[in-house]
This record gives C-alpha cells, structure tokens and sequence, in this order.
C-alpha cells in the first residue's frame, strides 16, 4: 500500500520510519524541497492544492497529513478521490481555537474560560468576565506559542492589542496549572478506540521540552482524559491519532487544545509502547487492526531538541538512550531532533541521569527533578 503524506516535516519522516517495516511506501508533498520526510520517503515537491499534487495523492491508497493547517478545501477535492484520513473537517475543527474551544465545551470537556475577541471592546470585556491574568491569543494559525500574549495586568493590554489586533483572537483565563499533560488517543474507521497512558509535559516558551511516561500518580487523570479524547475521537468520526493537550490541578483536567496527527508529546512510544503512535496511526490510516498503546515496563522520558542539535556521541553513551536527528539545519526555535530515555526500573533511570548530568540544561534537569525526584 502506498500512503501520501500531506506535509514533509519530522511527523511525515518518523511515519515512513514505522511504515516501512509493515511494507507501505510513501508519497510526500511538501513545497519546500529537501523536506526532512524526504530523506526517508519519496518527496513531490508541490504546493498542497496544486494539481500535480492532488493527480499524486490520488494515486494512493490513503492520504494523511502531518500538520493541521492544511487548506480544507484541497483536503475536500483530494477525499472525492482516495480515502483522507483523518478528515478534512477533523482538521478544521483544530484550526481556529475558539471554534475549538466551543466543541469542546459542548462536549462536557472542561476548559480553561475564554471568549472571542474582534474589537478591542471585546477585549475590555472579556477581560472584566475572565479576568486577569490571561492570555490573548490568535485564533488560527498559532501553536509553540506563537501568536499569544500573556496579560498579566491592564498595563499589558496595549502593547499585546498592538502585536495582535487585525486578526481573530480569542482571549483565555491563565491557568495556574499543576502541571500540563497530554493524551493520544487512536481510533479506527470502524470507531474502535485505543488510548496511550498520559504523557506529562513541561514547556519553556510555549514549545514542549521534556515528557515523562506514564505520568506519574495519574490514575485518576487518566480514565477523565480518556472520557475526553474518546467523546471528541468520537464526535468527529475521527481516524488516526488524536492528541488533547491538558491542564491539571488536583484531580481536575481543563482541554487546552487538541493535534489532529500524530504529536511531539507522544514520540516516546517509539521505543517506550508496544505499539508506537506512529504505526499506529498507519493502521488507522490504511484500515487495519490497531496495535496496543500500552508502554513497555518501566519509565520513558523525552528530551526535546530546539534551534540545534547537541553532540550526538555523549548522549548515546548512555543505556537504554534513542537519538533522533531530524535532518533539518539547524535555526532558532526549530524543533531537529529528540532523544528517548526508557529505563525499567528507576534504579535504572537514575544510572542514566547521573549519565546525562552534564549534558542536561539546568532549566531541563530542574524540570525532570521536579517530575520524577531523585531517590536518597
Ligand atoms: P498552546 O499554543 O495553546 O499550546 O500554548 C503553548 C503553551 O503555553 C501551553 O502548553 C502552556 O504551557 C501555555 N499556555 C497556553 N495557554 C495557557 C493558559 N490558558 N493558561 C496557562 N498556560 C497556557
């Protein structure tokens, strides 16, 4: 079977990497040449509703994407000819966060308060409802933190209704989180549905860095995400991996947002699940039987790599490590790579972090002490 991949970035490299052992080929569109999938897999270089695009994609037995801003319309015309999974409305529905947000909502899902903002007396009194601090955000096109504002006073108000106005925005209560967490969900055209255990994320500046799986003492997190990633999987007869973005404080869950692909805080079950959210994915995606999400004993941690990549050598000299090298030159604020740590027990995991010591920014060292704290 032959998968065309709309987009070429990492998400469309590692899909190859799970696709090649179950014998798929793949079809990559992406119109910047040299895109890192096509290291990997076949690249046409094209924009994504051109016609030598959409004559290619159609060519092929199923059609995913990897990333959620694709234009609806060319996803629209693709699926009158080859199976488009997930669909074209599962994507929209991630592409404006206010509309986002409401599904959410209608779902039951908590959310943090928010409200639509076009003119700046929306603001003033979104403002008095939700009060502050706050978040001002676009409403389309925005992820890794670009395009928000925090507010953290009415002084603030200016200067983000400068950087920000003219566009959509959508203002949100800032969350006083105990931490942030992730959950992926798969689901099959036949609506069957697979759910990997919570991953516990920790970001700096809107990007995730580090994610620890299974999140620790998350019982009882883990059955209300998996009541709110299956009802909106299942609203949006959604095919494929599905990843909700939380917010936890207590026993609570507030949705923040939702990645119709697969998802960075979910590459640590390439090496750390039975079954990785990328073969998974394919499984959907080519209408096969799903594979268990369950992680394989033991504890993974993932390390984000932004702007460039660190020497690879040091840091595969620690056990139980998995390097992942993007291919992609390297730039500020660019995700080039990460690294899987999965370790069986934590006798094991501490081995290994007295190994990565000096290769640890101390922000990211203090962030993995404060999820996983070092045993006496
Ligand atoms: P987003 O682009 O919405 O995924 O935001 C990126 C990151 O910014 C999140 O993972 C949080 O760390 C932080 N953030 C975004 N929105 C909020 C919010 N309403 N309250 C607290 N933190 C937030």
């Amino acid at each position: 079977m032959k998968v065309g991949i709309l987009g070429g970035g990492q998400l469309a490299r590692m899909l190859a990497e799970a696709g090649h052992p179950m014998g798929l080929s793949f079809l990559v569109v992406d119109p910047k040449p040299g895109a890192s999938a096509s290291q990997v897999a076949e690249q046409l270089v094209a924009d994504y509703d051109s016609e030598p695009a959409r004559d290619a994609l159609a060519d092929c037995d199923a059609v995913t994407c990897d990333f959620e801003n694709v234009p609806a319309a060319a996803l629209e015309a693709l699926a009158e000819r080859v199976p488009v999974r997930p669909s074209a409305a599962a994507l929209a529905a991630a592409q404006d966060r206010f509309v986002e947000k409401s599904r959410f909502q209608s779902l039951d899902m908590a959310t943090p308060a928010f409200a639509a903002v076009d003119r700046r007396p929306d603001l003033l009194a979104a403002i008095d409802r939700i009060g502050l601090p706050a978040v001002l955000k676009t409403r389309t096109m925005g992820y890794d933190g670009k395009g928000q504002v925090v507010l953290r006073d009415r002084e603030d108000l200016e200067a983000a209704w400068q950087r920000l106005s003219g566009r959509p925005l959508i203002l949100e209560q800032w969350v006083a989180f105990d931490h942030e967490c992730s959950i992926t969900v798969v689901r099959g055209a036949d609506g069957n549905k697979r759910f990997y255990p919570l991953s516990r994320t920790w970001h700096a500046d809107g990007i995730l860095r580090l994610a620890v799986a299974p999140c620790p003492n998350a019982d009882r997190l883990q059955a209300e995400a998996e009541r709110m990633a299956g009802r909106l999987a299942d609203d949006l007869d959604y095919v494929g991996c599905l990843t909700l973005e939380l917010f936890a404080s207590g026993n609570e869950l507030r949705a923040n947002e939702f990645a119709p692909r697969a998802h960075n805080s979910a590459h640590w079950t390439i090496e750390g699940a039975r079954c990785s959210q990328f073969e998974n994915h394919l499984r959907a995606v080519c209408g096969w039987p799903l594979g268990d999400p369950a992680a394989r004993s033991g504890i993974s941690v993932l390390f984000n790599f932004i702007g460039e990549l660190p020497e690879a050598a040091s840091w595969l000299a620690v056990d139980g490590l998995a390097w992942h090298d993007y291919g992609k030159t390297a730039r500020p604020g660019r995700k080039v790579g990460h690294a899987t740590l999965v370790a069986p027990d934590r006798e094991a995991l501490d081995a290994a972090r007295a190994g990565l010591e000096d290769l640890l920014p101390s922000d990211l060292r203090g962030a993995l002490d404060g999820i996983l704290p070092r045993r006496a």
